[in-house]
Parts: structure tokens; C-alpha cells; sequence
């Protein structure tokens, strides 16, 4: 329905990104009835990180049952631990068994929203000049999709192949090629046994070593999939011992660090029985608490690091140069590729796009320096009708974020009905509600393992985590079921609320 005159159209909600977060809000939205909505995707499929993420060996760390919409429980992970590109598979099957692909509009990258104080809605615009309307803007970006490369000199001056693991060049040859990987987390510890195996030098360049639990993978049988397919009751079961399984480490993440030394035990036996060597052991040997950065898992990466052909150093870099790279010791370590597995920017979680909200504030200006804060992670406020989906502090250490997502869409989903039900236009959460939210929950990660004293990409430059929940997901579940009605001001517009 045009509201603007004939060439704005307008919505009643227009989700971002159709990932995990933007395909589940698309799921709930239809579900509970409301068909007046687009998703707008900048890339031509759907998948979010899982189809921009093409390396060898990129997979989920949480395991196949758990790491699935609740409502689309799949029978058929052929993994314990499913690959990246059957889980882009799983996506673009849900979309199309939820009918979402044509609520998709696929090219379509949100660079503005605006918030109209006087039509209490959202004005958006694409990076193609498209311009809509909508009642409700949910942002379902997520935070892993802006690489990070690190502050070292000389990267222009490469004169090779350069790029970073989220751009893995397709048919990428590495045979007889001399190749350096910077960085050792979640995504090397992935791509550097595939590189091992093929480049004629690999040298990886490690600031600090992760702590890396064994990965307890298997292929499923076919007699369990076709169990799971009798009986759907065995994938719910599945999921939930695996949940569970996950679940009480919450204790020891988020309350009671002592409780991570069980956890270290394990990942001490695992890098003690396949490194043999000492000297390359207390090299791979962290000094930090496990779990203060996210604990890996991988069967395949210490035997990797021990080979022939392949180099761990520790020397810090100094700088990029025309042939490779040098230390700070100033030894030159020539390469013909140079990969930055340095992850992403994860605490900008403005999305990349400029939000305007009430009196012209802006996201980017309220969250500068990523000090984002926001309700439950979802709601912010001066941003009436914004919700967000693995929005601030809402990511984990330990269990799976699509059950987040969940719990998200719940409250949005509440949301849109407290405004039906009570003949709102908007809705927006109360400044000190939300001031006093993120006090509460500052103070509880000084408790928790992620403050004992290692840097991670879970905090800014500050030193402030605003990426993780910390506690059960259990109790974000409880918490985001039903929105609160006086932590929120409910906005009606005048032509409405004279009706
Ligand atoms: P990451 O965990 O942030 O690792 C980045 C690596 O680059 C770290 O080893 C870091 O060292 C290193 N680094 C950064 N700047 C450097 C510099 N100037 N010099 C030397 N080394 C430098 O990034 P990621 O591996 O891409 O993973 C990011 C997140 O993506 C993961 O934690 C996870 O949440 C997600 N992910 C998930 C999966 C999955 O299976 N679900 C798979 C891949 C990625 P420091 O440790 O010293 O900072």
C-alpha cells in the first residue's frame, strides 16, 4: 500500500539480510499471519555467513542438531559438525519450504533509515535508489561479516595474491606456491590444513595460540537418517541432549570461571597427543584462561602445523612488504599468497548503514567507538520500531545462536502485537530501562571468563564486551519471551489515536 503517493511503497516490516536472523524473522512474521513484508538482501542468494564464507573446511563448531531453526529440524545432517555448504543448502531449502523467496528481494542493500517522528515510521533506502516505508524495520545483518585486517604496514605493497578467508578466490591453486596465513583463530585453524597439505611452504603466523578442544565429529549412517526420518522425535531428542550438553557451561563461562580448568584439561591432553615436539608444543601452549577467547575445535590442526613443509611463528610482524612479509626481528619471509585469517569487525554492529533516529540521532554516533548498547539486544532506545537480531551482548561462548535468534523473534513478534492490540504505531524502549539493562549486564561479565584478562574480538578497543550474553540462554529465552510493557513507551499517531 502506497503511503507517500503512488512511488513510495510501503511496508508494514522490511527485514535485512537473509541469513539465519532475516529468514527466521521472515518464518515468524508469516507465521503469525503478517504477509506485508520484504527481506532485503544485498547478495543475489540467501546463506548470510554461510554463503560468504567459502574456504576449505569452513564449518559450524556447534554441533549439526543444535545449529538449526527449531521449526526446521533436519533429518538429514550427513555431520555431527556440518560443512558450510550444507548449511547454505539447509537455508535455501527452508526458504523455499517456508515460502520466503518471494518476500525476498534479492540486490537490495539497505544504506539509510530514518525514522519520520510525524508518521511514526521508517523511511529506507537502497544502495540502488530504492526508497520504501515500513511500520518496522528488523535488522538481522549479524556481526561476522565485515573482515578485519590488522594495522600492519605495507599491505598495499604486496605484489602477490592477497586476500582474506571470507573472499577465498574460487579454484584457488596453492600447489608449489609458498603461502603465509596470519592469524590462528576459528577460520585458520579451518583453511590451514587444506593449505598444509598442498602449498609447498606454509608458514602461519600466530599472535596467540587458541585453546582447541578435539572435534567430535563423525559422519551420521544412513540407518540414523532414515531413524531420524521415522521417528522425528529422535532429531528433537538430538537437539536437545546436545543442547544440554552445551548449556551448563554456561555456569563456568559466565559465572564461575574456576569451572574452566575442566575444560582446559581436555585441550592440554588433546595438543599434548599430537604435538610431540616440546619446543612446538610450548609455542601452541596458551596463557590465558580457556574460554576468555572462543575455544576451538579441531582434529585436523596440530598435525597440520607439524608437518614438513609448514612453519609456526610467533615473532610479531613488523610489516608487508613487495615479497612477503618481515618480523620484528627482522628476518623476510618470502610468500606468493598472503592469507589474513584475522577475523571481523565484529563489535561495529551498526550493519554498515546509516540510521537516523528520533531528534536526528544517529546509530553510529550512539554506538561510536562500538560501544553498542541496546534492550536484550534487540530494542534501542531513541530508535522507536528498530529491532535487531544478534543485536548487542546477545552473542555466546558457548551454545548456539540460532536459539538466540528465537528468542529474539519472540520478542519482536510480541512487539508487533502490544502495537496491534493497543492501536500503538510505535514502540520505543525507555532510555533508563535501558541504561540500567546494560549496567546490570556490564556487571555481570566482570564476572565472567571473558574478562580475565586475554584481548578478543568479543570487546572494543576499551575494553567493554558489548558482544556476548552473559548467562544461560535459557534465561535470555525467558526474558525475551513476552515484552515487558513498562520497560517501553507506546507511540500513537495523532490521525490514528483520533480514530
Ligand atoms: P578470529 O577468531 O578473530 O581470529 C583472528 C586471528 O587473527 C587471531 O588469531 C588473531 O590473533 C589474529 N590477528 C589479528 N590481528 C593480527 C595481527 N595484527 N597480527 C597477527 N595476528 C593477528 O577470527 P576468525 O578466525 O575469522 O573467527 C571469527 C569468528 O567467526 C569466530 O570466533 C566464530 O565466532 C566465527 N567463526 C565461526 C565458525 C564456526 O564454525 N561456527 C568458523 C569460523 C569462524 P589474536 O588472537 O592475538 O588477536
Amino acid at each position: 500500500m502506497p503511503r507517500d503517493g503512488a512511488s513510495t511503497p510501503h511496508l508494514d516490516v522490511i527485514v535485512v539480510g537473509a541469513g539465519f536472523a532475516g529468514l527466521c524473522a521472515g518464518y515468524r512474521l508469516k507465521k503469525g499471519g503478517r504477509e506485508d513484508f520484504e527481506i532485503w538482501e544485498k547478495a543475489d542468494t540467501v546463506g548470510g555467513t554461510w554463503r560468504d564464507n567459502t574456504y576449505p573446511g569452513c564449518a559450524c563448531d556447534v554441533p549439526s542438531h543444535l545449529y538449526s531453526f527449531s521449526f526446521a529440524l533436519n533429518p538429514d545432517w550427513s555431520r555431527a559438525y556440518s560443512p558450510a555448504a550444507e548449511i547454505k543448502a539447509y537455508l535455501e531449502r527452508c526458504t523455499d519450504e517456508f515460502d520466503l523467496r518471494c518476500h525476498i528481494r534479492f540486490g537490495t542493500e539497505l544504506v539509510q533509515g530514518e525514522w519520520d517522528e510525524e508518521a511514526l515510521l521508517w523511511r529506507v533506502r537502497a544502495a540502488d535508489g530504492r526508497e520504501a516505508t515500513c511500520r518496522a524495520l528488523i535488522v538481522g545483518q549479524g556481526p561476522l561479516n565485515k573482515p578485519a585486517y590488522p594495522d600492519i604496514p605495507g599491505g598495499d605493497d604486496f605484489e602477490g595474491l592477497a586476500f582474506h578467508s571470507m573472499h577465498w578466490p574460487e579454484d584457488l591453486d596453492v600447489a608449489g606456491k609458498r603461502v603465509a596465513v596470519i592469524g590462528t583463530g576459528a577460520s585458520a585453524i579451518q583453511f590451514v590444513p587444506w593449505l598444509a597439505e598442498r602449498a609447498a611452504e606454509l608458514t602461519v603466523f600466530q599472535r596467540t595460540p587458541p585453546w582447541i578442544l578435539p572435534k567430535l565429529d563423525r559422519a551420521f549412517p544412513e540407518s540414523a537418517k532414515e531413524a531420524n526420518r521415522s521417528f522425528p522425535l529422535l532429531t528433537q531428542l538430538r537437539r536437545w541432549l546436545v543442547y544440554g550438553a552445551l548449556e551448563w557451561r554456561a555456569l563456568a563461562f559466565t559465572m564461575t570461571p574456576g569451572l574452566m580448568k575442566a575444560l582446559g584439561k581436555p585441550a592440554r591432553d588433546h595438543l599434548a597427543a599430537q604435538v610431540t615436539d616440546p619446543e612446538l608444543r610450548a609455542k601452541l601452549t596458551p596463557d590465558y584462561v580457556i574460554g576468555c577467547k572462543r575455544v576451538l575445535i579441531s582434529n585436523d590442526y596440530y598435525p597440520a602445523i607439524m608437518r614438513d613443509n609448514v612453519r609456526l611463528e610467533t615473532t610479531p610482524l613488523a610489516r608487508i612488504t613487495e615479497r612477503g612479509v618481515e618480523t620484528a626481528k627482522g628476518e623476510r619471509v618470502e610468500a606468493d599468497i598472503l592469507v589474513y585469517g584475522t577475523g571481523f569487525r565484529a563489535t561495529d554492529l551498526t550493519g554498515g548503514f546509516d540510521l537516523v533516529g528520533e531528534g536526528g540521532r544517529r546509530l553510529h554516533e550512539d554506538w561510536a567507538d562500538d560501544e553498542a548498547e541496546a534492550y536484550y539486544g534487540v530494542c534501542i532506545a531513541g530508535y522507536p520500531n528498530l529491532f535487531y537480531l544478534v543485536g548487542p551482548n546477545t552473542g555466546l561462548g558457548h551454545n548456539s545462536i540460532v536459539f538466540m535468534i528465537e528468542s529474539q523473534m519472540n520478542l519482536v513478534m510480541d512487539a508487533l502485537k502490544r502495537m496491534d492490540q493497543s492501536g500503538a504505531r510505535a514502540i520505543r524502549v525507555r532510555d533508563d530501562v535501558q541504561k540500567t539493562h546494560n549496567s546490570e549486564l556490564q556487571e555481570r561479565l566482570k564476572r565472567t571468563v571473558w574478562a580475565t584478562g586475554c584481548s578478543s574480538w568479543y570487546q572494543t578497543k576499551s575494553g567493554k564486551n558489548v558482544t556476548l550474553w552473559p548467562g544461560f540462554t535459557i534465561d535470555y529465552r525467558a526474558k525475551t519471551k513476552r515484552l515487558r510493557a513498562r520497560d517501553f513507551e507506546f507511540l500513537k499517531a495523532p490521525a490514528i489515536a483520533a480514530e
